[in-house]
C-alpha cells in the first residue's frame, strides 16, 4: 500500500504522502540527518545505513534471561573469532533463538552498516552462546556491538 501510493504520487506530493504515513506509525524515518530514510515498522535497524529507530548506532541487547558476565565473555569469543579467522569484523552481530529457546550459531546477521550478511559460526563461538542459557521468552533478543 505504501510503495502504490508513493507511486501514485507526483514530485509534490510525495513528500506530503509520507508525512501521513510517519503519522499514521505506518513508516518511521531515520534520525540520522545524512539518511533520513523511511523505513517500515517491521524495519528494526534503518535500512538506509543501519542505526537503530533511536537514531544510535546498532549497540547491544543484553537478553532479560543472560547474565552480563556471560554476555562479555559471549563479546570476547566474538572478537577472537574473527581475529582467528581473518573474517572482516562487523559493526554488530545478531542471533535467533532455536525452538528450544537457546541461541544458534547458525544463521546469524553480521551487521556491516546498512549491510547485513547471514553467517554460521564455530563450536567455540557455540560455548559463549550456551554459557548465556535458555531464553525466557521468545521475545528475547540478542545483540553484540564489536566496536566496543
Ligand atoms: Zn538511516
Amino acid at each position: 500500500m505504501i510503495e502504490k501510493a508513493l507511486q501514485a504520487a507526483n514530485e509534490q506530493q510525495e513528500e506530503t504522502v509520507r508525512e501521513v504515513f510517519r503519522a499514521a506509525g505506518l513508516l518511521w524515518q531515520c534520525k540520522s540527518r545524512n539518511c533520513l530514510f523511511d523505513n517500515t515498522p517491521s524495519d528494526l535497524l534503518c535500512a538506509g545505513c543501519g542505526r537503530q529507530r533511536d537514531g544510535r548506532r546498532v549497540d547491544d541487547r543484553i537478553p532479560a534471561s543472560a547474565h552480563p558476565d556471560d554476555f562479555e565473555n559471549l563479546r570476547a569469543e566474538l572478537k577472537e573469532y574473527f581475529a582467528r579467522t581473518g573474517t572482516k569484523l562487523p559493526d554488530a552481530v545478531t542471533f535467533e533463538l532455536n525452538f528450544e529457546k537457546e541461541w544458534r550459531r547458525y544463521d546469524a546477521t553480521l551487521h556491516f552498516g546498512a549491510r547485513t550478511e547471514t553467517h554460521d559460526f564455530d563450536s567455540d563461538v557455540d560455548r559463549a552462546l550456551d554459557g548465556l542459557g535458555r531464553a525466557e521468552e521468545r521475545g528475547e533478543r540478542l545483540r553484540v556491538a564489536l566496536y566496543r
